[in-house]
């Protein structure tokens, strides 16, 4: 980690598995205080709360659901009572799912539009009051915005919804010196993905990756690192901009 992050006080939704995991430890490992939420209880909440005792800074890991405006309120309290200012916001939790259009229904719309689009509306603007001048919003997006992909017309309109609402927030908050930008993955193993080791798969990997030039699939510190340069003060030339992290689609 080459960013100096060291005393700004960060959130990061979703930060507690895969790639937000990966931006959560970068970030932490950068010397940022970070605050992450995540839906799901389990070990590897604890798992993480070890690994970030190893980092400098003061972390908190908090149960917050994105899509519910009470639990993003208390969420932004977390950061408000520990640190009174925030310095970055990542926007990372996001759910997928693959369904032909005809078959999908109103309910796993909003779950996918929810959970990426007015999420990111609600953490936007409830965490805006402790923003100032330096202070930086990274969305976490996807290259499928902007190729399209078939069986996920619901994410992939909400991930370019997503790239919509942060370039204008990218102009309205620039007074106000608040730089504002999306990062766009393609394809990243993340310890889910990487514990299927079937035949399957590994042929489908294969395949598939004959379309990155990179010949690989990314890791999600690889996501991390140019989320926290968008963070760090080493970008504060850059807002309203989509950062592909896609090896070369
Ligand atoms: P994972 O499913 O591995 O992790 C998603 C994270 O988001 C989990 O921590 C999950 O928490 C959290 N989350 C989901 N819904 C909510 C919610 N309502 N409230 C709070 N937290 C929530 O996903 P990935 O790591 O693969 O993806 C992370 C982001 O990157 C997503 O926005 C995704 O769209 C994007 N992306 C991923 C790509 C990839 O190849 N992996 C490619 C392009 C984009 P919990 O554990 O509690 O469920």
């Amino acid at each position: 980690m080459t960013c100096e992050l060291h005393g700004k006080n960060v959130i990061v939704t979703g930060g507690t598995r895969g790639i937000g995991r990966g931006i959560t430890l970068g970030l932490a490992n950068g010397g940022a205080n970070v605050i992450a939420c995540y839906r799901t209880e389990g070990e590897h909440i604890e798992a993480l709360a070890q690994q970030l005792k190893e980092t400098p800074g003061t972390h908190r890991l908090i149960r917050a659901d994105v899509t519910d405006a009470e639990d993003v309120e208390r969420l932004v309290d977390e950061a408000r009572s520990t640190h009174r200012t925030l310095h970055g916001l990542v926007h990372n939790a996001g759910v997928i799912s693959q369904v032909p259009f005809g078959e999908l229904t109103p309910r796993e719309w909003h779950r996918v539009v929810d959970t990426t689009l007015t999420a990111a509306y609600l953490v936007v603007n409830k965490a805006l009051p402790l923003m100032s001048a330096g202070s930086s919003v990274v969305a976490i997006g996807s290259r499928a915005a902007t190729v399209g992909i078939p069986l996920r017309a619901h994410y992939t309109a909400a991930k370019a919804g997503l790239v919509g609402l942060m370039r204008s927030l990218a102009k309205e908050l620039s007074p106000q010196g608040i730089r504002v930008n999306v990062v766009a993955p393609g394809t990243i193993e993340t310890e889910e993905a990487a514990r299927d080791s079937s035949e399957e798969r590994r042929a489908y990997v294969e395949r598939h990756s004959r379309m990155i030039a990179l010949r690989r699939y990314g890791r999600p510190e690889e996501v991390a690192n140019p989320v926290a340069f968008l963070l760090s003060d080493q970008s504060s030339y850059i807002t309203g901009e989509t950062l592909h992290v896609d090896g070369g689609i």
